[in-house]
């Protein structure tokens, strides 16, 4: 392998047009991190947790009780639920509603869980979320895509496969700040980390597609690297997978 300077890496890790995967807990940065990656590659970002978001707000809309799987699946196909996938302006609709911010409320979060654990939910989910990868190829674009199991279930041919983590009290201050800046609303850090945690917990217990971490993905942690440090270590992680020489 030939050594490359960073924007020769780049440009050549781009003109694969690369899909590459982003798993990892709630707050662990995957947001900001996959987004960023997206915008050097000039591809499509997918958040794959605002399309479980999304279904879970129009449940609770309906008024369907989402402690009740069978309920849950019964009107799993009547939401169209669509992203946007320019990594400067990701978007989530429902019904063509503009959902991105009540995806994102507490009361939200508290379910979402429930309703991703039930099978249809995730079926009809991992379907949107391939087609958004198809799309992207189709295109001649890369995509980056995040979510708990995208490397294992979603895209298990991805070209880089990355676990981004950080430790839960670095994890739960980021989501209280990104929280407080989209709804204008504080939260303790303390409620956050255990509201993390509980679903943390509901995540890689339930029946339906445990998270897991992939054998093949490469793990970075994030608790004590600034932003910036993250995405140069994930974009050098993907890289490296990808074939692509590092400089
Ligand atoms: O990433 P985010 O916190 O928005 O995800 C919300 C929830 O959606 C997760 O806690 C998990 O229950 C579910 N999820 C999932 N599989 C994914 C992405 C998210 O089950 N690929």
């Amino acid at each position: 392998m030939s050594e490359l300077s960073p924007e020769a890496r780049l440009s050549e890790l781009r003109a694969m047009c690369p899909q590459i995967a982003i798993d990892g807990p709630s707050g662990s940065g995957k947001s900001t991190v996959a987004r960023a990656l997206a915008g050097l590659l000039h591809g499509d970002y997918v958040d794959t947790g605002a399309t479980y978001r999304a279904m879970t707000w129009w449940m609770l809309q309906c008024g369907v009780d989402v402690d009740q799987p069978d309920d849950v699946a019964a009107r799993v196909n009547e939401p169209i639920i669509e992203l946007g996938v320019d990594p400067q302006s990701p978007a989530v609709w429902v019904d063509a509603r503009d959902v991105s911010t009540d995806v994102r409320t507490a009361a939200v979060s508290a379910a979402v869980s429930k309703v991703a654990a039930v099978p249809a939910v995730r079926v009809r989910m991992v379907d949107l979320q391939r087609a958004y990868a198809e799309n992207a190829r189709n295109h001649g674009r890369a995509v980056v895509m995040e979510g708990r199991d995208i490397a294992e279930v979603v895209l298990p041919g991805a070209d880089a496969k990355v676990w981004l983590t950080a430790d839960l009290q670095a994890r739960a201050a980021r989501r209280a700040a990104q929280d407080e800046q989209l709804l204008g609303a504080q939260a303790a850090v303390a409620d956050v980390a255990q509201g993390l945690q509980q679903r943390d917990t509901a995540d890689s217990s339930r029946a339906a597609t445990p998270v897991t971490i992939a054998a093949d993905a490469v793990v970075v942690d994030a608790t004590h690297l600034s932003v910036e440090q993250t995405v140069h270590a994930v974009l050098d992680a993907a890289a490296k997978q990808a074939g692509v020489a590092d400089a």
